[in-house]
């Protein structure tokens, strides 16, 4: 091929490769339901982060509702194919609106179960009338037991880490757990300082996951973990913590550390909230400590 001829080819597939992303962005995935272990199941797809849910020997409980009422009746129409058991519970793993807005999918009367800060985001949040009828009903602080007949639900709040709020849901029999938004993979752990999370927080809750006795992870944006993603997750974060820590002691600044770590700032979108690096979420946690 002449240059000016593969110079057009690559222009040509660059522009039908972000077409197809463009309209995949457009487009969410469908939604569906897949067996994990048991009869429990990861729901991807959709406009929301992943969810799941259990059907027990009488009902069913969910866990996160997806983004908005279409996706919620999607998901409830996967769960509706493999059982006729209502659903009953739904638990939330944390108050962001990719796992919440949904809820208005759901029927009204259902437990709705957070963790007592998940519920103070969402009563900030929730400004409609119509989601207000879906604030949780049953919160805790720190652990809490369901009981789908004679399967027990483990639920654990470790402390702050992506939000304020984050519970992880142990299933013991089938040796799995579902984290929401307390592991990423691939990219930085998002901390929420405006919901007070905290990335050493977030070391702790998960090296307390690890403390169960479970080998898969189901988790809000990616594909199912294993122990050793959260292990890779917790060594890369605990690096980068020392690292900041000893630039901080040697006196750089913020700017100087963001340098380090070719961190690029980008702007607040109009009416959000700037975005914070892990650099900087890092740094502002060891130097309020002082
Ligand atoms: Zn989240």
């Amino acid at each position: 091929m002449k240059n000016a001829s593969k110079i057009i080819f690559s222009s040509l597939l660059i522009l039908f490769f972000s077409l197809l992303s463009f309209t995949a962005q457009q487009q969410p995935a469908p939604v569906k339901a897949s067996q994990v272990k048991g009869t429990i199941y990861e729901v991807k797809g959709g406009r929301g982060a992943n969810c799941g849910f259990i059907i027990g020997e009488k009902e069913v409980l969910v866990i996160d509702a997806k983004m908005d009422k279409e996706s919620a009746e999607l998901m409830i129409a996967e769960v509706k194919k493999l059982t006729s058991n209502p659903i009953k519970y739904l638990v939330l793993t944390h108050s962001d609106g990719d796992h919440v807005n949904g809820l208005v999918g759901f029927s009204k009367g259902i437990n709705i179960v957070a963790h007592h800060q998940t519920r103070k985001h969402m009563d900030e949040a929730f400004k409609e009338p119509e989601q207000r009828l879906y604030l949780p009903n049953q919160t805790f602080s720190k652990k809490l037991k369901l009981y789908l007949g004679n399967k027990v639900i483990k639920l654990f709040h470790f402390g702050p880490a992506h939000t304020n709020g984050d519970v992880v849901v142990y299933f013991p029999d089938e040796k799995m757990a579902f984290l929401g938004d307390l592991l990423f993979l691939g990219r930085d752990p998002l901390i929420h300082r405006h919901k007070n999370g905290s990335s050493f927080g977030l070391v702790k809750t998960l090296k307390a996951v690890l403390e169960l006795d479970a080998d898969t992870f189901v988790h809000g944006h990616g594909d199912i973990a294993q122990r050793s993603d959260i292990e890779g997750v917790i060594k890369s974060l605990e690096e980068k913590q020392t690292k900041i820590k000893a630039l901080i002691e040697e006196g750089k600044s913020l700017e100087d550390i963001k340098k380090i770590f070719k961190v690029e700032d980008r702007p607040a979108r109009p009416g959000r909230r700037r975005w914070l690096s892990l650099v900087e979420v890092i740094y502002l946690e060891i130097t309020e400590k002082k």
